[in-house]
């Protein structure tokens, strides 16, 4: 990537078309990408950011070879790195990321991320031993009641615990130390030498692409749904699909004893975190009642922290200053502490609706994007 190769964090764009029920509607679409550039227009305000990809500017289909390719690259040199889809709710960040089961599943950048990687292993198998495992969470928002009040409280969910799924969730299964399906909760833990682990999610070792292709079928189909009047997708959780990988060089003669000494320094362990985010937008434009209205809140929360990351993590002189990075604020930041930031890389992919009425949120996303640049 030409631009910013020392920063570690990289802001695009990606503008969807209009969809069928924004046309029905009689929707206009209010944004322009300029041609050439990776800029966009919203009315007198332009933004430019590292790349914007859209219908009427540079094509999507360069999206994955420009932002996400070198981070898989990258995982083979054993740093870490996270990519996060943000934005309103409809505004293509599950279609983005290919977390929904149906739509984008294809063309999404997991599945790609999925095809490259097999293709690299292939190519790198006789020198190199591999290990893959995959993991699927979500961090819910729940309202709780404790001591005769309503508690906000966020939740790590494993999506591919198979003794979880398809059992209706309730607030109150959540409100004690046991989730509903008798497992005790997930866990983010550090450890002393700076790595964050999961404690208790299901961690599954995979070895083709199909097994992998099966868990994000199997923890896409389980993400959890909770209805708004905007979408009845999980529009109020973040879903964190995670590929670890593992490399051990092969000895090139087995019987090379003094191969041993230096097989420690041919370890490489990595993970890249593919992260379709919760609906951005404002807690009043869910509608509903007050409980719904406080999640919607707290979301925003968990969204504020990873901002705030992002921006301190972007600005350079902060970071030569070594400046506080607020990881603590979150769970979603905590998880994410040692995928974002330090060596590992990141990309946010800001998903924006160009249909006139989101244009106040689309205003907002861009602000938030820019921010983190
Ligand atoms: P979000 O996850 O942000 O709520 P979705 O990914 O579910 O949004 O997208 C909302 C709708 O827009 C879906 O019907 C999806 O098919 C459609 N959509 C999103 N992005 C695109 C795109 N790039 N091209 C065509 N349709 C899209
Ligand atoms: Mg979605």
């Amino acid at each position: 990537m030409e631009t910013g190769e020392d920063c570690c964090v990289k802001v695009a764009v990606h503008v969807r078309p209009l969809i069928a029920d924004e046309k029905l509607q009689g929707c206009k679409d209010c944004v322009t990408v300029v041609a050439g550039k990776p800029q966009v227009q919203i009315g007198a305000r332009s933004y430019t950011f590292d790349h914007v990809y859209g219908s009427t500017g540079s094509p999507s289909c360069n999206m994955f070879e420009e932002c996400v390719a070198p981070l898989v690259d990258g995982l083979f040199q054993g740093y870490n790195a996270t990519v996060l889809a943000y934005g309103q709710t409809g505004s293509g960040k599950t279609y983005t990321m290919g977390t929904g089961f149906k739509e984008g599943f294809q063309t999404g950048i997991i599945p790609q991320v999925m095809n490259v990687l097999f293709n690299k292993i292939g190519t790198l198998k006789d020198q190199i031993e591999f290990q893959l495992h995959v993991s699927f969470i979500e961090i819910k928002y729940l309202t709780t009641a404790f001591n005769c009040e309503k508690i906000l409280k966020e939740e790590v969910r494993d999506l591919l615990d198979s003794s979880s799924m398809s059992k209706p969730e309730t607030a109150n299964g959540h409100a004690g130390k046991m989730a509903s399906h008798g497992k005790p909760p997930i866990q983010i833990r550090e450890t002393s030498n700076g790595v964050i682990t999961l404690a208790g999610s299901t961690e599954v070792g995979v070895t083709t692409l199909k097994e992998m292709a099966a868990c994000l079928e199997q923890g896409s189909l389980s993400r959890a749904t909770g209805s708004t009047n905007m979408n009845n997708q999980s529009s109020r959780s973040h879903a964190i699909f995670t590929i670890t990988l593992e490399q051990m060089h092969k000895p090139k003669n087995p019987n090379d004893s003094s191969l041993n000494d230096t097989m420690n320094d041919e370890y490489l362990c990595a993970k890249l975190h593919l992260v379709d985010l919760a609906g951005s937008e404002r807690a009043k434009r869910t509608g509903s009642d007050g409980m719904r209205f406080k999640e919607g809140v707290h979301i925003n929360k968990g969204l504020l922290a990873l901002g705030n990351v992002i921006s301190a993590l972007g600005d350079e002189k902060k970071r030569k200053e070594g400046v506080h990075v607020p990881y603590r604020d979150s769970k979603l930041t905590r998880l994410l502490q040692d995928s974002l930031g330090g060596n590992s890389r990141t990309v946010m992919i800001a998903c924006i609706s160009p249909a006139d009425i989101n244009a106040e949120e689309t205003l907002n996303t861009l602000k938030y994007a820019n921010r983190a640049r």
